[in-house]
């Protein structure tokens, strides 16, 4: 047999740190403040829903390949509720086994072998895997503490011939950053003048406590050459149910359905239902999941900055970011392998997110979206950490 039998794209891509982290969570019984969910389900009138989806005999059997004409709806007048965005629920919509597929069938369908993708490192870890697949090459901008902004002109350096796409994700998974109405205006400009494509997983768009959310595909010039996904699973506090969606001009969601249709083709059916429902939750639902995460983010960064850690305050996402050295640290990963016999928590080491490693070794991400009282009490266990040196 010829080995390796993982195939060189993938090598060194083993398990995901979120895999990782979490099995020791549970090997170990403590808390889990690193794969990023809710310990509280959404809305029970959403679960409720989904149950009479199934028991009624919806979407148990499946559903239309793009989608349920419903959910297409529904996310179509999210998009123009929130951004006054128009998209054509029929030509303009795909809905997705979660934003993990969108950004699988979006790279694997838009990218040439050889294709560079610019994307912002530190990373969400399925856009390596992906890009990787596609045999692409990942070109990245290092976001640097404390503020984690891109450095623009530097942006504008790393095109090159071969750059196809360029991939955001704001709020940014991990650091917490918000791009701000300038940044998106200075990559758009880039963007058209080097007529390159804009992917942008927005998947946090509603947990922004500091400045707003500006979806790129609302300036200038970018509604044509911009992929746009989110999904369900942040906003509605059910990450489980793995539904997301993309829009993009036709030309651009044809490309990105012919490649998602040979990866799971559908899913979710039931579900499907159940988050168009959640979609149309009314403007209250989303302020009330963005002012009690912004609570949540104050409480543990109070937390963690008293248990001796350096917190680099997020403006989005439900994670905060901390540096160790203020512990004597050095080393995030070793950090996080020992946090659950030390202490009982358990945290992602952001180093796994660079390609630049030495810049995010010392970093280590905290998830918030969880309950008071659990938090409270990962914050008093860190409090026992000694400095080590
Ligand atoms: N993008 C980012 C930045 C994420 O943090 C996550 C994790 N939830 C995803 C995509 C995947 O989203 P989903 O669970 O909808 O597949
Ligand atoms: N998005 C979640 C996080 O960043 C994890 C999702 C996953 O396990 N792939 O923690």
């Amino acid at each position: 047999m010829r080995l390796p039998l993982l195939n060189s794209r993938l090598a060194g891509m083993g398990t995901t740190i979120f895999a990782e982290m979490s099995a020791l969570a549970t090997a170990t019984g403590a808390i889990n403040l690193g794969q990023g969910f809710p310990d509280t389900d959404g809305p029970s009138e959403i679960a409720q829903a989904a149950a009479d989806a199934i028991l009624t005999g919806k979407g148990n059997q499946y559903p239309p390949g793009p989608g349920i004409p419903e959910l297409r709806q529904a996310v179509a007048g999210h998009q123009k509720r929130f951004y006054g965005l128009d998209y054509d629920p029929d030509t303009e919509v795909l809905i997705t086994a979660g934003a993990t597929e969108a950004i699988a069938a979006t790279l694997l369908a838009l990218l040439e072998p050889g294709d560079e993708v610019i994307a912002f490192e530190p990373y969400y870890d399925s856009y390596a895997a992906c890009i990787a697949m596609a045999g692409a090459a990942r070109v990245p901008l290092t976001l640097r503490a404390p503020t984690f902004r891109p450095d623009l002109e530097a942006l504008r350096d790393l095109v090159t011939s071969r750059t196809r796409v360029i991939m955001l994700n704001s709020p940014q998974n991990p650091t917490g950053m918000v791009l701000t109405a300038d940044e998106l205006a200075a990559i758009a400009e880039l963007a058209c003048e080097r007529d390159l494509l804009v992917v942008t997983d927005e998947v946090y768009e509603h947990l922004v406590y500091d400045g707003t959310h500006i979806p790129i595909a609302s300036l200038p010039g970018m509604r044509d050459r911009t992929v746009t996904i989110s999904s369900g699973g942040k906003t509605f506090s059910f990450t489980g149910w793995k539904v997301g969606w993309v829009t993009a001009p036709p030309p651009l969601l044809s490309a990105v359905r012919t490649a998602k249709q040979f990866l799971t083709y559908v899913s979710s059916g039931p579900f499907q239902y159940a988050t168009a429902k959640a979609l149309e939750l009314p403007d209250s639902y989303y302020t009330d999941l963005r002012d009690s995460h912004r609570r949540k983010r104050d409480l543990l960064a109070t937390g963690l900055t008293e248990a001796g850690l350096h917190v680099y305050q997020p403006a989005g996402t439900y994670f905060i970011t901390t540096d160790v050295s203020s512990l004597g640290e050095s080393d995030g990963h070793a950090f996080c392998r020992a946090l659950p016999q030390r202490c009982g928590v358990v945290a992602i080491p952001n180093v796994v997110f660079y390609d630049n490693t030495e810049v995010g070794r010392s970093q280590v991400r905290f998830a918030f979206c969880k309950n008071d009282e659990i938090l409270a009490q990962a914050a008093t266990r860190l409090k026992t950490l000694h400095r080590t040196a």
